[in-house]
C-alpha cells in the first residue's frame, strides 16, 4: 500500500481503531492504496470528551488570538500547496489542476475566517434613555463536521476554520472513500499552534455519523452529501435537539437562449459539465435549451470532445460509480434520447483499471426521464429542450433539488426574468459554476439543503455560534417601567 493504515486523531494524538479497516483505492489505478478505520460509537465518544475538555481553554481565547492560528495554518497550507494537492488526487481521483484548485479555494476560505473578528463584532445602542442594549455571539460548544468524498481538502475547510474561529472544538468524520487529506489538515493545524482536543478526527461511515446524531455532547453539526444521507442525519440530530444544517444533492438546470453568446456558452457549460468529472453539487447537470439553439450545441459538442479522460478529466470516484453513471446513459437511450457524445466504455493507456467515464452529452432529453430527474454525479450533460422561456424555468423549478442554476443570454431583461424565477439558492448569468465567493455565503434550496443559514461565508456565523443580549441601566434615578 503506498500510504499506511490510517489512524483517528483524537486529542493531538492518532487513536488507532479496534474495529474493522475498510480499503481504499486509487480511482486512477483502481490500487488499493490505504485502509481505514470503521469507528463506532466508543471512538465517537472519545473524541467528544477531547473535545469538550479543550473547549473552554479554547473558547476562552479572544476570537483575535484564535484568528491568529489560522494565520498559520494559511501560510502552511501555501507552504504545503502541491503535496495536499497531490493527496486529492490520489484518493479522489481528480486532475492535479482541479486539486490545485480545491486547495486554492480552502486558502480563500481560511482567509475568510481570519476576518471573522471584524465580521462578528457585537452591536451596542441606547435603546430607551439609560438603557444600554448589547448583543454579542458565543461558541456553541462541540460540534461535528461530516464531509462527502468530492472535496477532501475544501468541505473540511468549508467548516473548520470558521467553527473553531468563532470558538467551538470539533468532531471531523471525512468520507471514507477520500481519508487521506483529513489527517494531514488536522497535522497543519497542530504545527499552527491548534491546541490538542480542538480538532479531532473520527474515521468511520454509517455507525460514526449515527453515534455522532446520537452524542449527547455534540451541540450542532453540519453535513455536506447526497440528499439521501443529509435526510436521514437532518431528522435524527434535530430528534436529539442539536442544531442541523445538512447540505444535498444537486441537479442544476442552465437555460441557454439562443441570443447566447455562442463560444462562452459552449466552453462554460462544457467545462461546468465535465469539471472534477461532474462530481461537483455545482455541476451542469441539465441544460435547457430554448427554441432553436442547435449551433450553440454543435459547439458544446466539439468543446466536450476535446476533454480526455486521465489527460483533463479525471475519474470517477469508484467502479460502482462509473457502473451507476454507465447505466443512467444507456436507460436515456433506451427511452430515446440521442447520445451526441458517448463517454461509454473508454479506456485510458496505462491506466486501465482507473474509473473513467468520458464527456456525454445526450440530446432530447424528456423531463419524465429518469436521467432528467436523478442526480448522475458524472460527466454527463443532458439536453430538454423547450419552446419558451417560461417552458424552461417551469422544467428548472420541477426540480425537487435547488443548489444552482444558470441562465446563457445576452439580453439583461431575460437573465433578470430567469434568475428572479428560478427555484436554486445560487444562480449564475452566462456562468457555469455559480459558486458564490466568499464572504458570500454557500448552500441551496429545496432539497439541496435543510435547515437554515449558509455553511460558509457571513451566513455561517448564524450557525456556529449563539447569540446573547445585554440590556443595562445605569441611571438609578430613572422611573421603573414594564422592562425595570
Ligand atoms: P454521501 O451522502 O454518500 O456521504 C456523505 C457522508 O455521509 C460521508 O461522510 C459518509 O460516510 C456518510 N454516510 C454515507 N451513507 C450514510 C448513511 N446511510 N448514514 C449515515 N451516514 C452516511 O455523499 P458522497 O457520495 O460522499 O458525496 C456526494 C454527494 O454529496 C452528492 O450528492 C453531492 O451533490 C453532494 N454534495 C453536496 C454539496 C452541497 O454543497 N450541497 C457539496 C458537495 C457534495
Amino acid at each position: 500500500m503506498k500510504y499506511p493504515s490510517l489512524t483517528n486523531v483524537i486529542n493531538g494524538e492518532t487513536a488507532p481503531s479496534n474495529g474493522e479497516l475498510l480499503d481504499v483505492f486509487s480511482p486512477v489505478s483502481g490500487e488499493l492504496i490505504s485502509k481505514v478505520p470503521l469507528s463506532a460509537a466508543d471512538v465517537v465518544d472519545s473524541a467528544v470528551r477531547a473535545a469538550k475538555e479543550a473547549f473552554p481553554a479554547w473558547s476562552g481565547l479572544s476570537i483575535k488570538e484564535r484568528a491568529q492560528v489560522f494565520y498559520r495554518y494559511r501560510h502552511l497550507l501555501e507552504k504545503h500547496f502541491d503535496e495536499l494537492a497531490e493527496l486529492i488526487t490520489e484518493d479522489n481521483g481528480k486532475t492535479l489542476d482541479e486539486a490545485k484548485a480545491e486547495v486554492s479555494v480552502s486558502i480563500e476560505m481560511v482567509e475568510f475566517a481570519t476576518s471573522l473578528p471584524e465580521l462578528t463584532m457585537g452591536e451596542i445602542e441606547t435603546v430607551s434613555r439609560g438603557v444600554e442594549c448589547r448583543s454579542e455571539r458565543f461558541p456553541l460548544g462541540v460540534v461535528a463536521s461530516i464531509t462527502p468524498f468530492n472535496f477532501p481538502n475544501m468541505v473540511p475547510n468549508w467548516t473548520i476554520p470558521n467553527a473553531l474561529v468563532l470558538g467551538n472544538t470539533m468532531v471531523l468524520k471525512p468520507s471514507e472513500q477520500v481519508p487521506l487529506s483529513a489527517n494531514r489538515i488536522a497535522e497543519l493545524l497542530e504545527e499552527a499552534g491548534l491546541p490538542k482536543g480542538v480538532l479531532n478526527v473520527v474515521h468511520g461511515a454509517l455507525d460514526a455519523v449515527e453515534a455522532i446524531c446520537d452524542n449527547p455532547g455534540i451541540e450542532a453539526l453540519s453535513f455536506v452529501g447526497s440528499t439521501r444521507v443529509a435526510k436521514i442525519v437532518y431528522k435524527r440530530g434535530t430528534s436529539n435537539f442539536k442544531w442541523v444544517l445538512c447540505l444535498g444533492g444537486a441537479k442544476n438546470h442552465l437555460i441557454v437562449l439562443p441570443d447566447a453568446n455562442e463560444e462562452m456558452t459552449a466552453t462554460n457549460v462544457a467545462a461546468s459539465m465535465t469539471g472534477c468529472a461532474g462530481q461537483r453539487c455545482m455541476a451542469a447537470s441539465a441544460m435547457v435549451g430554448v427554441g432553436d439553439v442547435d449551433s450553440i450545441i454543435e459547439r458544446l459538442c466539439e468543446e466536450a470532445r476535446k476533454i480526455i479522460p486521465g489527460k483533463n478529466l479525471g475519474a470517477v470516484i469508484s467502479r460502482e460509480a462509473k457502473v451507476r453513471i454507465e447505466g443512467y446513459i444507456t436507460e436515456a437511450e433506451e427511452s430515446g434520447a440521442k447520445i451526441l457524445v458517448d463517454g461509454r466504455g473508454v479506456l485510458v493507456e496505462g491506466k486501465e483499471d482507473g474509473y473513467y467515464v468520458g464527456p456525454t452529452v445526450i440530446d432530447h432529453v424528456t423531463p419524465r426521464m429518469k436521467i432528467a430527474k436523478e442526480e448522475v454525479f458524472g460527466p454527463v450533460l443532458s439536453i430538454v429542450r423547450a419552446d419558451n422561456v417560461d417552458e424552461a424555468i417551469e422544467i428548472e423549478n420541477n426540480s425537487e433539488y435547488g443548489n444552482a442554476a444558470s441562465v446563457f443570454t445576452q439580453s439583461g431583461g431575460l437573465a433578470h426574468y430567469v434568475a428572479e424565477r428560478a427555484s436554486a439558492g445560487m444562480i449564475g448569468i452566462n456562468i457555469g459554476v455559480p459558486v458564490p465567493r466568499e464572504p458570500f455565503s454557500f448552500g441551496g434550496w429545496n432539497e439541496s439543503k435543510f435547515g437554515t443559514s449558509d455553511i460558509t461565508g457571513k451566513s455561517s456565523i448564524e450557525f456556529w455560534t449563539k447569540l446573547k443580549k445585554t440590556t443595562t441601566k445605569w441611571n438609578p434615578e430613572a422611573r421603573t417601567n414594564w422592562m425595570s
